[in-house]
């Protein structure tokens, strides 16, 4: 244990120091002078993990996220003051980085509000406001729809259509992530399963659905995915699974023998939004990793920035060298399109081609497609 004596050297003799269970701790300052004083200590805690760690294996690095709550002049009860500062360790965590936040009054609101979310998503599901939209994936050189990527929206009662973004993280955090990523995969499945079937031009239509890292740690994931494919009568190379990098931070052990056990099944694993995070490439190395999506920020500078440019024509020859697939999204305009095609890149998503589309648009979008077809096969040559 080489944490606690660094937190140790940062206060002051007679601060408190417990640990609170896994990698939480909680620091109590009595007779701190003011605010100023507990923020400099949050600074020097954050700072205080800064050097790597040493240990048998190697040199590890670890970040701090630090939640302060004052208790003077609040009449807070041990409990709240434990609440609040939890509050603020939240939205320091949220940050991503390694940071510290000091409670105030707009948390509180924030803390309630996502309360009020999970306490409705609880009941999303079986009141049926969970649907899934279709974002079509087209194949760049005929135009074609090839695929579809599963993204899932919350009709709620009151407050209309919830995007992903807002609640996804509730979900995550309140571990009703598993319920619902199940749902929308099942959900995913079967509905590629009809369109291959009912559409004699996309019987080998791809569906991509997006993973959280919880959804994948959970014990029995390989066998949630065997049982949706088995259900929905869908080949397993059909299914891609998106992952972002940050999942195979997390905890890269476990994650990559659970990526390598859920491979053998047969689908196939895309690595979202790359570009973005690390982008280690020792991944694609080890990993059985079948496609990347280039991030839409890279597709939104392709022409205002050359460096952006250079980096997108990388990842493309370098997936190319791989033999996995690549796939830009967030496509929005002719210029990037074609910025894309010179690029060699062969597939793209975005709202160029097609918004994310409700189940019956998009059936709709493939019989268009199937008549097209029959149309061009009938005319003689
Ligand atoms: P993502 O997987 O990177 O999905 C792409 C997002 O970009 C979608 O947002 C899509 O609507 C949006 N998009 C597509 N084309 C364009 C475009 O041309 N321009 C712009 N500006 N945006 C475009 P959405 O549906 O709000 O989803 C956001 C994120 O939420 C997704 O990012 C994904 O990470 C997550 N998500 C969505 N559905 C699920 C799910 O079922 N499970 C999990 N765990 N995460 C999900
Ligand atoms: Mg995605
Ligand atoms: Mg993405």
């Amino acid at each position: 244990m080489q944490v606690a004596p660094r937190m140790q050297r940062s206060l002051r003799p007679g601060d408190t120091i417990a640990r609170f269970g896994g990698d939480e701790f909680a620091v109590l300052l009595e007779q701190v002078p003011d605010e100023q004083a507990a923020v400099g200590l949050a600074r020097r805690l954050v700072a205080a993990f800064e050097p790597p760690f040493t240990l048998s294996t190697g040199e590890h690095f670890a970040k701090a996220s630090v939640g302060v709550a004052i208790a003077a002049g609040t009449g807070n009860t041990p409990a709240g003051l434990i609440r609040d500062a939890d509050a603020a360790l939240y939205e320091a965590k949220g940050r991503g980085r390694a940071s510290f936040e000091v409670f105030d009054r707009a948390m509180r609101a924030r803390t309630v509000e996502r309360l009020a979310v999970e306490n409705d998503l609880r009941r999303a599901l079986e009141r049926d406001e969970l649907c899934v939209a279709y974002q079509p994936i087209i194949r760049l050189r005929d135009g074609s729809v090839v695929g579809a990527e599963a993204l899932l929206r919350w009709r709620h009662p009151r407050r209309g259509v919830i995007a992903p973004a807002e609640f996804i993280p509730v979900a995550e955090d309140s571990g009703m992530i598993e319920p619902i990523g199940r749902w929308v995969l099942e959900q995913a499945c079967a509905q590629a399963g009809e369109w291959q079937r009912s559409h004699p031009d996309s019987r080998t239509l791809g569906i991509s659905v997006n993973l959280s890292v919880r959804q994948f740690m959970h014990g029995d994931f390989e066998a949630v995915v065997a049982s949706a494919l088995a259900d929905a009568a869908l080949a397993p190379p059909s299914l891609s699974l998106e992952i972002t990098e940050s999942v195979l931070l997390r905890e890269p052990e476990a994650v990559s023998e659970t990526l390598r056990r859920v491979a053998r099944l047969g689908v196939r694993f895309v690595l979202d939004d790359f570009g973005t995070g690390y982008s280690s490439l020792a991944y694609l190395a080890g990993l059985p990793i079948d496609g990347l999506k280039i991030d839409r920020s890279f597709v939104r500078s392709l022409f205002r920035n050359e460096r952006t440019t250079a980096i997108t024509s990388a990842i493309v020859r370098m997936a190319q060298a791989l033999s996995i697939e690549v796939i830009a999204e967030g496509v929005e305009d002719e210029r990037q399109l074609e910025a894309l095609r010179t690029l060699g890149c062969q597939l793209a998503q975005g709202f160029y081609f097609h918004r994310p589309l409700s189940a019956g648009d998009f059936s709709a979008l493939l019989a268009e497609q199937d008549e097209r077809r029959a149309g061009r096969a009938s005319t003689p040559a």
